[in-house]
């Protein structure tokens, strides 16, 4: 099988995914990126944007008018991202950070050392949902891991092993991508449609995928009859 250099897999990811976007850029606005990172945790994208939608249509997603909703309103809102009695608590926390800073602006200006020590101090804000706040809410150069991360590069034989650290992970990748924002967002955008769209978790779409002769995944997969 070829040998693999992360900066191949990136061109790889690129020819097959470039004309696609994905909603999270550095232009999104960042208390809807901020919301949606917490919602998204232990789910996936499509139920945590629909209880971003929903917020949305009830006209609340700011920090003040989220804030003084009561925590019951806030659960009803975001119940189809699941587990919405937990991420209120974690919303609230956010919200309880954001309040003591002043404003979301004030939070986001903070250097990226001190921002992600504030972010992983606050209840329910682990490793994963700080980077992506960092990143595509404040467009600080953060390199997000996350699980579609770690199936892409496990599968292709690349990396430490799948359930290692999350220091690790970003160990493995960083010295290989360019430590500016926008490489960075869009380096995780790619690896999002991807796993989206091609290397799903279960049945990938390998025969579609640019990656198939060098990765190990597909190269152990029955052939078919
Ligand atoms: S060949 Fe299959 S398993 Fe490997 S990266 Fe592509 S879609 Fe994923």
């Amino acid at each position: 099988m070829p040998d693999l250099a992360i900066p191949d897999v990136v061109a790889a990811l690129e020819r097959m995914h470039g004309a696609e976007r994905w909603h999270w850029t550095p232009e999104s606005d960042p208390f809807e990126v901020a919301v949606g990172a917490i919602l998204v945790q232990h789910t996936n994208w499509t139920n945590a944007e629909r209880a971003v939608d929903r917020l949305r249509e009830a006209g609340v997603l700011d920090p003040d008018r989220l804030a003084d909703l009561p925590d019951e309103a806030i659960e009803e809102l975001i119940r189809p991202s699941g587990q919405y009695r937990t991420k209120t608590r974690k919303l609230r926390a956010f919200l309880d950070l954001v309040a003591r800073h002043g404003s979301l602006e004030a939070l986001l200006v903070l250097p990226s050392d001190a921002l992600r020590a504030e972010l992983l101090a606050t209840w329910g804000i682990g490793d994963e949902t700080a980077d992506a706040i960092a990143l595509y809410a404040a467009g600080q150069p953060a390199l997000v891991v996350d699980a579609y991360t770690r199936r892409l590069f496990s599968r292709l034989g690349l990396g430490p092993p799948p359930d290692d650290s999350y220091g690790a992970w970003q160990a493995f990748l960083v010295g290989e991508l360019p430590p500016d924002a926008p490489a960075l967002a869009r380096f995780h955008a790619l690896v999002v449609l991807h796993a989206k769209h091609l290397c799903l978790a279960r049945r990938p779409h390998c025969g579609d995928c640019h990656l198939a002769p060098c990765c190990a995944f597909a190269s152990d997969a029955p052939l078919p009859p």
